[in-house]
């Protein structure tokens, strides 16, 4: 084991491979460069790689070790050096106290399983924190806030539930604009305390002497430990914890401890559920109405607190329930404290130096949608766990449960293995199966984190979806009932636009109409301008590609027959109608449609006529076609006769099926595959150019705009378009698809190689979708530095929130599950995506060793993949394909394979 031993300064790092050398070597810290910036330096002068680094200062701070004085600035070190060498970080304290190899190991475990903030931290960067350590369980999101905090610039304690939607109109500018939100739901995580007479603490920085801020994801419990200095002097100590239940996952618990350090007072505690909450997470939405909930009555008995309320316009019953308890604490006097739309408690008691005086408060959130019965009888009788201590055990035990499934295990590199296991948890606060059983609802683009894109549905589940599937199948089958219950809502928009069949709509929410804006206003000219957004249909085709994904990976023939069938035949019949032939050409056009791109629009100096023959859309319409072919040659008679009756899919439909599904029309320049018609007429953008002048150019069209212009006049792309295929479906699906089409490809390896270098010389990535996609086609082409830096810029795109602030609105689900899709899938290259397991690993270079385990039509996989050695294990006899060869695989037998 190699260490490195530093020695931090305000302006320099002293380092040495020996503790008694450390003022050997120096580095010296720009301090006008950014930490990172400055450290990232650090690394690339080292020349020797190393395993550990010991900093050699004195802790200073009580909370959490490596925390160091740095530009007067209290300053995680630790982490920061771990976020750049990707390797544990101690301190010499923890060698002194056990040995080098343990020390190290133990902070590994501790780092690679917990996100921490050290520090109060302000704006959007505290939101975006906030977003990023919310508990949850499918059913409910509680944002990681400070109990003692109500929403303002710095903080914002929001809950939202599953499916719990409202809309509310406003008056702007002539119009009544409609929007439909994920309700911010009342707030019952507040707590906050006095002390004898003074006022009840708020967050600030002031008062806040140290505070850590730890989520540990194996366990799902958020912890807030503070050390707090009151204006006159008193000290004190707070330990705040939140847990959410996974299996009862109407349930939340809280623990508030207060140790007073240096005095003897009265405390005071106050609680809440507090209905007075709005919508206000996102900044540029506050000027519209945000008041969504009408309290209904507010009930106390014993120290309980129950609160009803409803939505206004969808009128969803809300019933709230919190028992307070306490019962270490003598002679506590408890009043109730309700005022209109909050039910209050309060407790106060006297307290001594040095005692730790803790309270429990169990939450309960009851919704009409979930609850048939009277939510008012059902949260009267709910029981909660014992105590807080039983609901840790319970989560612990639950999320044992999901780690022994999705755990995706990277040795060699920290950062990586902590931002996967963040992702991994991100997307199962987000949906589980205990919860979507029950519930009709799907995952939000930000999951239940924040109010970003006010919650709704988009084609990013396929993102999720490729997570989700692999290691909770029976998951993605509740959630694609979403999509299912809303068919009709899909069938009224397609017969609306005057289509047949089923058109769902680009953003989704409660009732599966389109909750897309038609228009935005302008900040600049006042005047409202169109948005297209919208015409992205091909959201229908993600449904459709989920419905398949799923059947491929589960064999779920009763989801097939009883709905899959049906979703993907009125699809395809909304398809059927939107292709238009040519008759001179035999060849049909889809038009008025986006890609995947947002920046296309349409055609330069149109203003909503969209796109014809966009390449993706088309690809997938035929891929679509395809698969239902086979279905109707696969499935029993009972079953088509059934679908197609059902679906009022005629004959006539059959043929055109067929028919369409070869003669979708492409267009090409040379090699080149055209993002849409007419593409390549569209002009060159000077990217050096703006590059220069503006740094980041992700939102390209925001900046081309600014100067009066249009991303609609350019070859430039907001993200992965023409070859999102590749993403969906492998290569030798799309050059099928090519041929069925006529456009046979005559050099596959080299038409792939000159469209990825083609389009990814012109997309800027302003979504973070883009950036997996991307990653995983450089691996393709074999540009593996490239794939990498891609890769790890979506990694860690919610962790510095890459986006300038978007983290504050909500994580970006889709990102997070398509990064560990990307991890199994294409580094460790056992791609899912065909009747078989196909394995043909991509290891990086900075990685030792890929673990995990998968499920794929009903058998449980176990693979570990290093650079030149793929082990696996299978519960059934089965076969797979290992680096284009088939291998038989006998029940539970290790295998061993060299490349
Ligand atoms: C992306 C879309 C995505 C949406 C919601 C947009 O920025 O361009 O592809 O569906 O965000 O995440």
């Amino acid at each position: 084991m190699k260490p490195l031993y530093v020695r931090v300064t305000n302006d320099q790092i002293m380092y040495s491979d020996s503790e008694n050398t450390i003022d050997e070597n120096r580095f010296e810290l720009d301090n006008n460069s950014e930490l990172k910036v400055n450290l990232q330096s650090f690394k690339d002068s080292l020349n020797d790689s190393i395993d550990v680094i010991v900093i050699t200062n004195s802790t200073e701070y009580l909370l959490k070790e490596n925390i160091l004085s740095y530009n007067n600035q209290p300053t995680d070190f630790g982490s920061e050096l771990e976020n750049i060498f990707h390797i544990p970080v101690i301190n010499i304290e923890a060698i002194e106290n056990s040995n080098l190899l343990s020390a190290t190991e133990k902070e590994l475990s501790y780092s690679t399983w917990h996100l921490d903030y050290f520090g109060v931290d302000h704006g959007k960067r505290q939101y975006g924190q906030e977003s990023m350590q919310t508990i949850g369980n499918g059913f409910f999101g509680l944002r990681g806030t400070y109990l003692e905090a109500h929403a303002n610039n710095d903080n914002y304690p929001a809950t939202y539930v599953a499916g719990v939607f409202n809309q509310l109109a406003t008056p702007i500018n002539g119009r009544n604009v409609i929007n439909e939100d994920l309700v911010n739901l009342p707030n019952a995580q507040f707590i906050t305390f006095k002390i004898d007479d003074g006022d009840y603490f708020k967050i600030d920085e002031k008062y806040i002497m140290e505070s850590l801020r730890s989520l540990n994801l194996k366990t799902g419990v958020l912890t807030i430990t503070m050390l707090i200095k009151l204006a006159d002097g008193k000290e004190l100590k707070i330990v705040e914890k939140k847990v959410a239940g996974l299996k009862n996952f109407h349930n939340y618990y809280l623990q508030y401890s207060i140790q007073p350090l240096n005095f003897d007072g009265k405390i005071t505690i106050l609680t809440q559920i507090d209905a007075t909450v709005i919508n206000s997470n996102v900044e540029r939405y506050r000027n519209l109405a945000n008041k969504h909930l009408s309290t209904d009555k507010i009930e106390n008995k014993a120290t309980t607190s129950i609160l009803l309320a409803h939505t206004t316009q969808s009128d969803i019953k809300l019933a709230i329930r919190a028992d307070l308890s306490y019962p270490e604490i003598n002679n506590a006097n408890y009043v109730i404290d309700n005022q209109p739309e909050i039910a209050g408690q309060i407790v106060t008691f006297n307290a001594k130096t040095n005692s730790i005086y803790t309270f429990e408060k169990n939450v309960a959130i009851f919704t009409s949608l979930e609850t048939k019965s009277t939510i008012e009888n059902v949260v009267t009788d709910h029981e909660f766990l014992p105590n807080f201590q039983s609901a840790v055990d319970h989560s612990t035990k639950n999320w044992q449960k999901i780690w022994n499934k999705e755990d995706v295990v990277i040795t060699g590199d920290l950062t990586a293995q902590k931002l996967l296991r963040l992702n991994s948890y991100s997307m199962t606060s987000a949906a589980q199966v205990n919860a979507n059983k029950e519930l009709d609802a799907s995952v939000g683009s930000r999951g239940l984190t924040g109010e970003g894109y006010r919650g709704h549905i988009f084609w990013d589940e396929l993102f999720d979806m490729n997570f989700y599937v692999l290691h909770s199948p029976e998951l993605v089958k509740y959630l694609l009932m979403y999509r299912y219950n809303r068919l009709g809502a899909a069938m009224d928009y397609a017969s609306d636009d005057d289509y047949n069949g089923a058109m769902y709509p680009w953003q989704s929410g409660m009732y599966g109409d389109e909750q897309s804006q038609e228009v935005h206003l302008n900040p600049i000219t006042n005047k409202w301008d169109p948005d297209n957004s919208r015409k992205q249909r091909h959201v229908s085709l993600a449904v459709a590609y989920n419905v398949w994904n799923y059947y491929n990976l589960s064999n779920d023939e009763d989801f097939m027959r009883d709905y899959g069938l049906e979703m993907l035949l009125n699809i395809a019949e909304f398809w059927i109608d939107k292709a238009k032939i040519d008759k001179v050409t035999g060849k049909y056009t889809i038009s008025n449609v986006m890609g995947p791109d947002e920046f296309h629009e349409s055609y330069p100096g149109h203003e909503n006529e969209g796109l014809k023959n966009n390449a993706y859309t088309n690809i997938m319409v035929s891929w679509l076609f395809q698969k239902i072919s086979d279905l109707l040659n696969s499935e029993s008679s009972d079953v088509i006769d059934d679908n197609l009756q059902r679906t009022n899919f005629s004959d006539e439909d059959l043929q055109k099926l067929d028919d369409v599904r070869h003669n979708l029309k492409l267009e090409f320049e040379g090699n080149i595959l055209g993002q849409f018609e007419g593409y390549f007429a569209l002009k060159e953008l000077d990217f050096d150019k703006y590059r220069q002048q503006y740094g980041n150019i992700s939102r390209m069209d925001r900046i081309l705009k600014a100067h009066n212009d249009s991303p609609d006049n350019y070859q430039v792309a907001k993200q992965a378009d023409t070859l999102m295929a590749l993403f969906n479906i492998r290569e030798s699906s799309f050059l099928d698809i090519m041929k069925e089409l006529g456009y046979p490809i005559s050099n596959p390896e080299k038409f792939i190689s000159d469209n990825i270098k083609y389009y990814i010389a012109r997309t800027t990535h302003g979504s973070t979708l883009s950036r997996v996609v991307y990653s995983m086609l450089m691996l393709k082409i074999g540009e593996t530095k490239l794939a990498w830096k891609l890769f790890y810029e979506a990694l860690t795109s919610d962790y510095y929130d890459i986006q300038g602030g978007t983290t504050a609105e909500g994580i970006h689900l889709g990102v997070m599950g398509a990064t560990l899709n990307v991890v199994t899938s294409f580094f460790a290259g056992v791609d899912y995506r065909g009747q078989e397991l196909e394995i043909s690993p991509m290891v990086p270079e900075q990685w030792e060793e890929i673990d995990f385990n998968m499920s794929f039509k009903g058998i449980n996989f176990n693979f570990q993949i290093t650079s030149n050695n793929v082990s696996l294990k299978a519960d059934q006899d089965t076969e797979v394909v290992f680096k284009g060869k088939k291998l038989p695989l006998t029940a539970d037998q290790q295998i061993e394979l060299s490349y």
